[in-house]
């Protein structure tokens, strides 16, 4: 398939075609689904349960696109709410090789054998075009994928980064009411995604690596100032007095940005997760933060700002596929975009005039629900 990027227009960038992923839905859970086993009432029982299958076949429906399946999960999410925000949510974000996996598999076993019960989601943009996870793999957690304790998700595969973060934060609500009290959303570091698990999370964490002196190029200013702490992965062997140099310039840039609203200072430690070394002081430093803001009363503040976001943001999405799924609509944008091109309309009289079209044939998409799902 033509990738629209390898256009001439984007001479330099060559986009390679993807490899599909594994199907998230197994085709055999896909059958029963379409059986559709249970109500929405017994999914909830059984989440409250912490039945790990109901809650995957539960998270299923989340992901589906089909409106039956959404149907039920939002009432299912509905009923699950109620049980829901008890947990403590970490956000992961790191660029590829930072060690998120390899941390993650190290974090999730620290704090599993001292009891917490870890879920482990995953944000993916790339799934967008690879139409395929490649997070949020049990295999790239093994020890971790063994402890009962743990339930790990891989990403959402398919959609735009909203829908995909939508679904994730309602897995969110289905794992803390199965119990969960321990939340990582784990995300590659390009791109968007990191703003989407900043509003989904209390304590936000930056994996980076020590590298050739200027550790500090390259990460953008947005990143760093999400970060509640910065954790510098790979101090072991040789590497150690390189990974203490890389976290001192970390600590001299963060003096340079004003304090945060929670009014915690973003700390910066060093680690090793292959060698399992500084774990429990990223650890202790994620429950000092999480005392903190619950002290000052930043934790709540957080959350319902969260909460507002998401609610808009659900607004808008909504606003925008019931928009380009317009039939009237959508016949006529590419006449609209062939007069614009031409200088016959400007942009925004052509933009007027679609949304007006829009305007008189809404109650299309109002009579008939089904259009609003991508
Ligand atoms: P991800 O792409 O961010 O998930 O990174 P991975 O967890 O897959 O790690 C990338 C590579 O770095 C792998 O080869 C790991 O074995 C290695 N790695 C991860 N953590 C450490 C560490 O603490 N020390 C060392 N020396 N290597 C590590």
């Amino acid at each position: 398939m033509k990738h629209p990027e390898n256009d001439d227009l984007y001479k330099g960038l060559k986009v390679t075609t993807g490899v599909a992923g594994v199907p998230t839905v197994n085709p055999y859970l896909k059958k029963r689904l379409q059986r559709q086993e249970y109500t929405p009432a017994e999914f909830v029982a059984g989440i409250r349960q912490g039945n790990i299958t109901i809650l995957s076949q539960a998270v299923t429906l989340i992901e589906s696109s089909r409106y039956e399946h959404q149907q039920v999960a939002q009432e299912v999410i509905e009923k699950c709410l109620p049980y829901s925000g008890k947990s403590v949510r970490v956000g992961i974000t790191g660029v590829p090789g930072a060690g998120k996996s390899t941390s993650i598999d190290a974090f999730g076993t620290c704090i599993t054998e001292r009891g917490d019960k870890l879920a482990v989601l995953a944000i993916d943009p790339s799934s967008e075009r690879s139409k395929g996870s490649i997070l949020g793999d049990k295999t790239r957690m093994e020890e971790l994928s063994r402890k009962k304790n743990a339930f790990i998700r891989p990403s959402p595969a398919a959609g735009s980064l909203g829908g995909v973060a939508r679904k994730t934060r309602e897995t969110i609500v289905l794992c803390e009411a199965a119990g969960f009290n321990t939340i990582f959303v784990e995300t590659v570091g390009v791109g968007q995604s990191e703003t989407a698990v900043h509003s989904m999370t209390d304590f936000f964490l930056l994996i980076q690596l020590a590298g050739t002196g200027d550790e500090l190029q390259g990460i953008k200013r947005g990143i760093m100032e999400m970060a509640d702490g910065i954790v510098i992965n790979k101090a072991d062997g040789d590497n150690i007095d390189k990974a203490k140099l890389a976290a001192s310039q970390f600590r001299n840039a963060l003096h340079l940005f004003p304090v945060p609203d929670s009014g915690w200072t973003p700390q910066v430690l060093t680690y090793s997760g292959y060698y399992k070394l500084g774990i429990k002081e990223i650890w202790r430093m994620i429950d000092e933060y999480i005392a903190f803001t619950k002290n000052n009363g930043y934790f709540d503040v957080k959350r319902n700002n969260q909460s507002k976001y998401w609610m808009y943001e659900s607004i808008n999405e909504t606003l925008r596929d019931t928009f380009y799924h317009n039939p009237a609509v959508a016949g006529k944008l590419k006449e609209a975009e062939r007069l614009v091109l031409n200088n016959e309309v400007s942009s925004f009289i052509a933009a007027r005039r679609m949304m007006d079209l829009f305007l008189e044939n809404v109650s299309y998409c109002v009579n008939d629900r089904r259009t609003l799902t991508p």
